[in-house]
């Protein structure tokens, strides 16, 4: 992380791009500055400005246009907040914001505008959030999300799952990470140790929208996901101009299979202010899981879903 790119005309350089994007990414940034790390970099092609990873970094002109729906908060997160760092949406299941803090700064981010520093940060701010899943026995699974919950050193993220396998209710943990996407070599025996030694059943759910970052490392740190016996799903983003066509999905969806993780969402973007330029109309999106339909076998294809807020659940659109 200490070595990841966190200037444009840093990234620009790096990758052989005309310098004019630096001067439109640093315009464009804001408060969600442009995040890179080394591994992530490596599989962008240099000299190519709509490579589909890049696209996912680079800050944008079009995010400082308002677009007309797009909002701080589109999937009611404020709404569903019941103590300090924790959201409760859906039956059953609660999610623990861990952290403020991404491996990586995806710019269609639906959390790019959330309050992280209103959340805790220290293992006795936990409490409240602690004592409410503790009195709360319909609860049978949480979710550790951000941020991302593997920023967290091992001896904190020992420390919460500790701590969540004591209250007795609990049956399921489950991480929602790009870390294994954007820096694979965080997934090491000390982590998987740690994700081992609880009481919970463990579920991996990561994040990669493209084949193109399913290479090398990020490989090898999925596949030690799956043999270490976690159940490793992916959610995706239908996004435009990175993965909407049935080629790319498909391509992302096997290689997904091929790797043991199951393509489990595709997700209809969020419409977060500043990320409108990314959206795919519903209408595409269904054709495109059509189309995926015809090629691939049932449990390659993700359940195409949107979030919609104040629902008791994700509403499937395929
Ligand atoms: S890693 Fe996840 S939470 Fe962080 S910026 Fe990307 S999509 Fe958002």
């Amino acid at each position: 992380m200490a070595m990841a790119v966190r200037e444009p005309a840093e990234l620009v350089e790096a990758l052989k791009l005309p310098a004019e994007l630096a001067e439109s990414a640093e315009a464009a940034t804001g408060r969600f500055p442009l995040l890179v790390p080394r591994s992530y970099l490596a599989r962008i092609r240099p000299g190519d400005p709509g490579d589909p990873l890049l696209r996912q970094v680079l800050p944008a002109a079009a995010e400082t246009i308002t677009a007309p729906g797009f909002t701080a908060d589109p999937v009611g997160d404020r709404a569903a907040r019941r103590a300090p760092g924790l959201l409760h949406k859906y039956r059953g299941r609660v999610l623990l914001i861990t952290t403020g803090v991404c491996p990586i700064h995806c710019r269609y981010c639906f959390r790019r505008q959330y309050p992280y520093p209103e959340e805790p940060r220290r293992a006795e701010q936990w409490r409240a959030a602690l004592d409410c899943i503790g009195a709360d026995s319909t609860l049978h699974e949480v979710i550790l999300s951000g941020g991302d919950p593997l920023i967290l050193p091992d001896e904190r993220l020992a420390e919460l799952m500790g701590r969540l396998g004591e209250i007795r209710h609990l049956r399921r943990l489950r991480l929602h990470t790009r870390m294994p996407i954007a820096v694979p070599e965080r997934v090491t025996d000390g982590l998987i140790r740690v994700l081992q030694n609880v009481r919970l059943r463990t579920v991996v759910v990561v994040h990669a929208n493209h084949p193109q970052e399913l290479q090398g490392d990020c490989a090898t740190a999925l596949r030690r996901l799956v043999d270490a016996g976690f159940v490793t799903l992916n959610q995706a983003v239908l996004l435009r101009g990175i993965n909407d066509d049935p080629d790319t999905l498909a391509t992302l969806c096997e290689r997904l299979v091929d790797l043991g993780v199951i393509p489990y969402y595709l997700h209809q973007l969020d419409r977060v202010a500043g990320a409108a330029h990314f959206e795919v109309s519903e209408s595409e999106g269904r054709e495109i899981i059509e189309e995926l339909r015809r090629r691939l076998p049932g449990y390659a294809v993700p359940r195409y879903v949107r979030e919609i807020a104040g629902e008791e659940f994700k509403a499937p659109l395929a």
